[in-house]
């Protein structure tokens, strides 16, 4: 047989192992693709960097009772679900030899006057949230001891905390005027922007989670 063109019909199926299972193959490799692509995005769609913690309907910012909050590490308490993922983060990071390590996570109401008066006799009122509308006062935010950008576990932190709910706010990013690598807030159980997905935005929590465009530290 001569080395024609257009031989594929030519040649038995089985004679055509090669090729057909690069073909066979590269169509598997593409399909996995996708699916990973597919589930990736679904299960990063509320980690946007506009999407905020949902309020605990029914409570008050930085007066949550002790029943709603564990403890994850020394320095942090959170709001349950918020900390078993975090607990969960830590871990995985730990195994993956990155240290994270929260150097506070819930903050009650007291703690976020305090560090309100502290900026503003700075001038510097931007630094902290208004008292009563800090998502640390939902004991939905952490932030991580000499966690900066550009390290190694910053890195590990914007490839993987989305997997255990945990989101880096947008005003909160590089090049912003606030920016606070430390500062990492949960949204898994959808937070505002995908409320929708299982979780009520309505309540009277809501009106005290303004989007902050400020610092909280
Ligand atoms: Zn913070």
């Amino acid at each position: 047989m001569g080395a024609q063109m257009n031989d594929v019909p030519v040649s038995p199926p089985w004679k055509t192992k090669g090729p057909r299972r690069g073909r066979i193959l590269r169509r598997v490799v593409a399909a996995a693709g996708v699916a990973v692509l597919v589930l990736m995005t679904a299960s990063c769609g509320y980690c946007d960097p506009d999407n905020r913690p949902l309020p605990l309907v029914g409570y008050t910012n930085g007066k949550l009772p002790a029943a709603l909050l564990m403890t994850v590490s020394a320095n942090c308490q959170a709001e349950e679900r918020a900390g078993a993922d975090l607990k969960k983060l830590i871990s995985d990071a730990k195994a993956a030899r990155i240290s994270m390590v929260p150097g506070e996570c819930y903050r009650d109401y007291a703690t976020q006057v305090y560090w309100r008066n502290y900026w503003c006799n700075l001038g510097k009122c931007q630094m902290a949230a208004v008292p009563g509308t800090s998502n640390h006062g939902w004991g939905k935010a952490a932030d991580f001891d000499d966690l900066d950008f550009g390290t190694a576990a910053f890195a590990w932190m914007e490839a993987n905390a989305w997997r255990y709910g945990w989101n880096h706010p947008g005003w909160a990013q590089q090049g912003k005027p606030a920016a606070e690598p430390w500062h990492w807030e949960w949204v898994g159980d959808g937070g505002t922007m995908y409320g929708s997905l299982g979780c009520s935005t309505s309540g009277s929590g809501s009106s005290q989670d303004q989007p902050e465009e400020v610092t909280d530290r």
